[in-house]
């Protein structure tokens, strides 16, 4: 799973990387206050998952507020190599003295974790490799041994940064392989780690993380936008949208998607006893996430009532202008009632997690 600069940047920075100061927003009246609050030029940064984003057209500048909500509703309409931009990170602009490039990678060759590092940052690191392949310096670890400070500097001191930037460097590999080994990642990736007037910050942010050590981290979900909200979302690279009630639940849904070949286009986790407005707000939610074909409902009933659930789902689909067809598994706590509701409404329903996960897989490969 991949997660977006802005995540993997609260990520890093957690663990004393520094970043530019810099807040997302949805839509151009975020964006203005966004600079207001800062008055400074600032750089306007597509979150899309895909790489190259700078040469793609979806890194703009801006100098002042009229200046920066033209150019965000600008990206906020355009694709990114077919990506469509939903948030801007909107950061201070930093004057750039020096681009270098760090990774720590999963190499699957050596069965080791791999750090990459070059004084050559800024240009991706496989055009680097074609280009200059002498100014990548590559170390492995040796995953049971520890990873020590001056391993970094051993580093930092390879890729010839010169001697006054040697220490600062070092400590930033050093803590990039600590996020790394943290959040179970099979990538951690600055690229450009900028030298500035002020000293040094990761410019770019990529984490991505190994999707089956995805429960061990509840945490970086709480990063995502969506931590104001009653519920727990993550988006995901498929197309089949996945919600549950629970955590552990939402997960054992994605596996059964997964089992039966399909790839999940979302984590969303309503909780326990959503009522029939919280039900409406998360299908909206994957509604309006333009790569979800079809949605996985699936809910066990304890706190959460499955009448509340169906009266949520029946109006939901009523309402929704974007029809995207739903599979719901539906039982627990009167089920007998939500089952009838949906009957009447003409929604077919699953009784069983496995039937439903296949059925949704079945259905969206047919579409
Ligand atoms: P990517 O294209 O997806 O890798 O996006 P990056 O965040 O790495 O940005 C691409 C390039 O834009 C960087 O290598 C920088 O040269 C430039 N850039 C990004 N942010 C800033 C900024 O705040 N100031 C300046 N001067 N350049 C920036
Ligand atoms: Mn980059």
């Amino acid at each position: 799973m991949k997660l977006y600069e802005y995540n993997a940047k609260l990520i890093f920075k957690n663990e004393g990387i520094p970043i530019p100061e810099g807040y997302t927003a949805r839509d151009t009246s975020e964006v203005k206050k966004i600079f207001e609050k800062m008055d400074k030029p600032v750089a306007l940064k597509s979150q899309v998952l895909v790489g190259g984003r700078g040469k793609a057209g979806g890194i703009k500048f801006a100098e002042d507020p009229q200046n920066a909500v033209e150019v965000a509703e600008e990206l906020l309409s355009t694709e990114i190599k077919g990506e469509k931009v939903n948030i801007l990170l909107v950061e201070e602009k930093v004057s750039i003295q020096k681009e270098f490039y760090v990774s720590v990678a999963f190499d699957r060759a050596n069965k080791k974790p791999l750090i990459m590092a070059s004084a050559e940052g800024g240009v991706e690191i496989e055009e680097l490799a074609s280009t200059n392949p002498e100014k990548i310096v590559k170390y492995h670890i040796n995953p049971l041994d520890e990873f020590l400070p001056y391993e970094g500097r051993e580093i930092a001191r390879k890729m010839g940064v010169g001697s006054s930037l040697i220490s600062p460097v070092g400590s930033i590999i050093w803590k990039l392989y600590q996020v790394f080994q943290k959040y179970d990642a099979q990538l951690a990736e600055i690229n450009p780690l900028i030298i500035t007037d002020k000293g040094i910050i990761a410019a770019d942010a990529k984490l991505e993380l190994e999707d089956d050590s995805l429960y061990k981290h509840k945490e970086f979900m709480e990063l995502d936008e969506y931590q104001e909200e009653e519920f727990a979302f993550v988006k995901l690279e498929g197309d089949i949208a996945v919600i549950g009630n629970g955590a552990g639940l939402t997960l054992t849904g994605m596996d059964m998607i997964k089992l039966n070949g399909g790839e999940p286009a979302t984590f969303l986790d309503i909780g326990g006893g959503a009522s029939p407005d919280i039900i409406k707000k998360a299908l909206n939610l994957v509604i309006s996430y333009s790569p979800v074909k079809v949605i996985f409902l699936n809910v066990l009933g304890g706190i959460t009532r499955a009448d509340d659930v169906a009266k949520g789902v029946i109006k939901t689909l009523e309402e929704s202008e974007r029809k995207v067809p739903l599979v719901i598994r539906l039982t627990g706590t009167n089920e007998k009632e939500g089952q009838r509701l949906l009957d009447a409404a003409g929604i077919s329903f699953e009784t069983s997690m496995e039937s439903a996960a296949k059925k949704a897989v079945q259905l969206c490969n047919s579409l």
